[in-house]
């Protein structure tokens, strides 16, 4: 676990509402309570319980978004959990999050990236590289995760992307509107869009529309794929081609070969996989089939606050499970690089720091 932790690390699935800090929650869910807004105790109870089936997991990001859900807050959990992510040394995050409206508070769709965006802006104890072209060689080396020979703890660098989740309780319209925001937010770090939301809520023909606009205008997409046994819209989900998938807990034979074929990478999320039931045991996780196969694979922790999880925990399982040493594993981190969806510099820049962390090994 040391050693996950230690190295550096790219995390390309995160859902911003599902990395929030347990502590955060119930702060804000105590204030909510002594306002006389919710019943405390009922909500405490909700957070704590430690295994929920996905059903359950959507029920409570309902009621996460009522605790969350307004300008302050939603910068507030930015800044904390990409604090959070820098500190256990991911040096590269894809951050994701729907954006929401909210008339009764004054929030657009933009306004609420624009409080994600001054949560990005106000960090000030690490140096958090959004902008497209904010590439500093230099000083991303400097900020190595390793201690250096006097022993002082180097400044912690990290890149953060965003992403636009489409919720599948939208619209097309609602969809549209979030691509929209996507590109016209490119100049702040926004680089693809994402498909979630509850599994058996939707149909994928609402969203190909949205989906299809923003690859024509140079989004990348990522689609949670596979979630549930739907083995048409799996299909069509691959005819579609997108840039990575999430998840495809329940792909059969000829999704496999399609997905192998179109040589799409895959987030894996061990413990969001595990904790809802999607996979009986890590032993019989799809990360096996597809490591042996040299498949491009990225681990994720998805939602680490809900699942009481972090990037570091993840390697450290995949390490275990499936008797990865630490070149193994060092190489699976590094991997990952090719699959984000940020520009070439920051590809070179990122390879460059995981060399260096080998270097100063030796
Ligand atoms: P947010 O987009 O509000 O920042 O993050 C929470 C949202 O991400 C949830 O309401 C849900 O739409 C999506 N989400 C989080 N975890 C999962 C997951 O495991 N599967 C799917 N399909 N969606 C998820």
């Amino acid at each position: 676990m040391e050693w996950c932790d230690s190295m550096p690390k790219v995390e390309l699935h995160a859902h911003l509402n599902g990395s929030i800090r347990d502590s955060t929650l119930l702060e804000l869910a105590r204030e909510l309570g002594e306002k006389g807004v919710l019943v405390f105790s009922d909500f405490e109870h909700v957070i704590l319980k430690s295994d929920r089936s996905l059903v359950e997991v959507f029920k409570l990001f309902d009621l996460i978004h009522m605790v969350t859900t307004d300008h302050t807050t939603i910068t507030r959990i930015t800044r904390e959990v990409i604090e959070d992510f820098a500190s256990e040394n991911v040096v590269y995050l894809e951050l994701r999050t729907t954006p929401k409206k909210n008339k009764s508070i004054g929030m657009t769709k933009r306004s609420y990236m624009e409080a994600v965006v001054e949560g990005l802006k106000s960090i000030s104890s690490v140096d958090v590289a959004f902008m497209p072209h904010d590439v500093d060689a230099r000083s991303s080396l400097n900020s190595l995760p390793v201690d250096n020979a006097r022993n002082v703890t180097p400044r912690k660098r990290i890149y953060v992307r965003l992403l636009l989740s489409i919720d599948r309780r939208e619209t097309t319209e609602d969809a549209m509107e979030t691509v929209k925001l996507a590109l016209e937010l490119k100049d702040v770090g926004v680089v693809g869009i994402d498909l979630s939301g509850n599994p058996i809520v939707g149909e994928w023909t609402t969203f190909l529309p949205a989906l299809q606009f923003a690859k024509e205008n140079g989004l990348d997409i990522t689609l949670h794929c596979g979630e549930v046994p739907n083995p048409k819209e799996i299909q069509a989900m691959l005819d579609f081609w997108p840039q990575r998938v999430g998840h495809a807990c329940f792909f059969q034979g000829e999704d496999w070969e399609n997905l192998k074929r179109l040589n799409i990478p895959v987030e894996i999320c061990f413990t969001s996989n595990l904790r809802t039931n999607s996979i009986s045991s890590i032993d019989v996780h799809h990360f096996a089939d597809l490591y042996k196969a040299n498949h491009p694979l990225v681990i994720c922790t998805d939602d680490s606050g809900v699942f009481s999880t972090s990037v570091s925990k993840e390697y450290s399982l995949a390490a275990s499970a499936f008797g990865l040493g630490k070149k193994e594993i060092f190489q699976l981190a590094r991997d990952a690089i090719e699959f984000i969806f940020a520009e070439d510099e920051v590809k070179t820049i990122l390879k460059q720091m995981f060399d260096s962390f080998v270097t100063n090994l030796a």
